[in-house]
């Protein structure tokens, strides 16, 4: 508690007001042909911007110290503490689970997404210096630019379709207008074309561009990674449809409204990228093995089992009140399918302490959560959500759209009076009942709620690359000695004579077996 009000008071860390005053800083967002000028009052914008801010707001809230982190004198976001024990990956992990259950789970890029990216970087810099690139210096100074101001950052690391490598994705690499450096200047490079798809950057103050997905061999244009303001010149945010803005408000769309972090194309024409702000540049592999070779993929995707548990929670809470509504709760079949929700919960919950339980020590003294249990988790998670969703839905039957279109039902008396002899039930007053329907429709029936379906699929790649990810980091030796022990334990002629575990094991269940 202590530490935390002495680090609030450094004053380093903005408040949920200052975060929001940052954000009006001249950032070109556009909807449809609509230039956003500011997301702090712009209704599509606005009520996500302050949710955002609670993130800022909650460090001073003495019940989460963990938000706050302190290394020789200064005090910064836990999101940018390079750990260096397995009690500082729990602090990291507790950061997120704060962080996650402020937005239930539906802030998929919060602030401690990317800065996981610049943390990890940082904690191997080392692999920035590369050929005749010095870049090392680049990275530890940045993350400190993040630490002392406080920053937000989104990223864009998807090169398009049509960029990537022929030889993983089957089809030629074509002249595609992907972000790519087409110039120099003193300070340099000059960068153009567009990168998909910068989930949170309207909300964000700087964005990480780079390759996480195999680009195509002549791509080497386009192998630049590099950080930029939101508002650079030249630099422009190209926002889907902002959910908030069609929906009928709080009590129809509560999530839709509050909850919509947004995710918009990255365009760049003649954009400055000067060279303090490069990470790595004309070297197509180099430019996606940073986040492999360094922790930044695991510290920052370990956000995202942590805030999948957030909505996981959500869904089985939202499960369990429906039935109630319903009345179905004391059905022995709709319990027993309470259970198996209750059991998906608890996975994710034990694939997240899994990743601590096996963390790894790395060179420099640094810690980093067990990768290849990361990878299985997301697996896991992107995997499952659509089936945890249905399981929900079928819970929920036809009711969630027998409700009026919206609470103004309540405006008129004839209205009011009829809705409240009808809709009522189970103990439940009609307007709660419409409450809490209206609310488990926009995590799974709106436009809001198709989106989420869509990013928890695709935010780590399609499913693929994500196995692809499992198998980089199985150890498959240690997975098949213990078969080649077996094999090499007996022959034609009965069981070897080799030492080992499993020719001790093998013998003694063979002798049994007569084999
Ligand atoms: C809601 C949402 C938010 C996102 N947020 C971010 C973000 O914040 N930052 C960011 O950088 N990116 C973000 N992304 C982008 C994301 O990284 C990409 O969508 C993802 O990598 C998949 O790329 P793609 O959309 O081009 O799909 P594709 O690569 O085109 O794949 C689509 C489908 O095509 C098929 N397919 C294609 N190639 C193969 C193959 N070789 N083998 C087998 N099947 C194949 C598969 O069915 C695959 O699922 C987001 C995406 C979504 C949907």
């Amino acid at each position: 508690m202590q530490v935390s009000c002495r680090a609030v008071e450094r004053l380093m860390l903005m408040t949920g007001d200052a975060y929001l005053a940052s954000l009006r800083d001249g950032r070109a967002l556009y909807v449809g042909s609509e230039r956003v000028d500011d997301v702090t009052s712009h209704p599509g914008f606005a009520p996500t911007a302050r949710s955002f801010a609670r993130i800022w707001d909650a460090r001073r809230d003495p019940s989460y110290p963990e938000l706050i982190s302190e290394e020789k004198g200064e005090s910064f976001a836990t999101y940018y503490l390079m750990p260096r024990s397995r009690e500082d990956l729990e602090k990291r992990s507790r950061c997120s689970e704060i962080i996650a259950e402020l937005s239930y789970g539906l802030l998929g890029r919060s602030p401690d997404f990317v800065g996981g990216y610049i943390t990890g970087a940082a904690m191997q810099a080392h692999l920035f210096d590369h050929g005749e690139h010095r870049f090392s210096t680049n990275v530890t100074a940045y993350l400190q630019h993040c630490r002392r101001n406080d920053l937000y950052l989104a990223h864009a690391v998807a090169p398009p379709q049509g960029t990537r490598d022929p030889a993983k994705y089957g089809r030629d690499s074509q002249a595609v207008p992907t972000l790519s450096v087409t110039g120099a200047y003193e300070g340099g490079v000059i960068v153009n074309g567009m990168k998909m798809l910068a989930t949170g950057a309207a909300f964000a103050h700087e964005l990480w561009i780079g390759n996480i997905l195999p680009l195509a061999p002549e791509q080497r244009a386009a192998s630049i990674t590099c950080a930029l303001a939101v508002n650079t010149p030249g630099l422009s945010l190209w926002s889907r449809k902002p959910y908030a803005a069609h929906g009928e408000g709080t009590f129809e769309n509560p999530l839709s409204t509050h909850f919509d972090e947004s995710d918009c194309v990255v365009v760049c024409r003649d954009v400055k990228v000067p060279w303090e702000r490069v990470f790595t540049i004309d070297d197509v592999a180099w430019s996606r093995a940073i986040y492999f070779d360094t922790p930044a993929h695991t510290l920052s995707n370990h956000q995202s089992s942590v805030r999948y548990r957030a909505k996981t929670r959500l869904l089985l809470a939202l499960a369990r009140r429906i039935t109630e509504a319903m009345g179905t709760d004391k059905v022995p079949q709709v319990r027993d399918a309470l259970n198996h929700l209750s059991a998906q919960d608890a996975l994710i919950a034990t694939l997240i302490a899994g990743q601590i339980q096996g963390f790894e020590t790395l060179p420099g003294g640094f810690t980093c959560f067990d990768r290849r249990a990361m990878y299985a988790s997301i697996y896991w998670a992107t995997q499952n959500y659509d089936t945890l969703c249905s399981s929900v839905r079928e819970l929920m039957g036809g009711s969630v759209l027998q409700m009026p279109a919206n609470i103004g039902v309540l405006d008129c008396p004839e209205t009011a009076d009829t809705f409240e002899a009808n809709w009522a039930g189970n103990g439940w007053a009609a307007r709660d009942r419409m409450k809490l329907f209206k609310l488990a429709w926009d995590l799974l029936g709106t436009d809001f709620a198709g989106r989420h379906a869509q990013y928890e699929r695709f935010y780590m790649g399609p499913a693929f690359v994500v196995r692809e990810h499992i198998g980089r980091e199985t150890d498959w030796d240690a997975v098949l000695r213990p078969l080649d022990d077996l094999l090499a334990s007996y022959d034609v002629g009965g069981i070897a004579e080799t030492v080992g575990r499993a020719s001790a094991l093998s013998s003694a269940a063979m002798s049994t077996d007569g084999v």
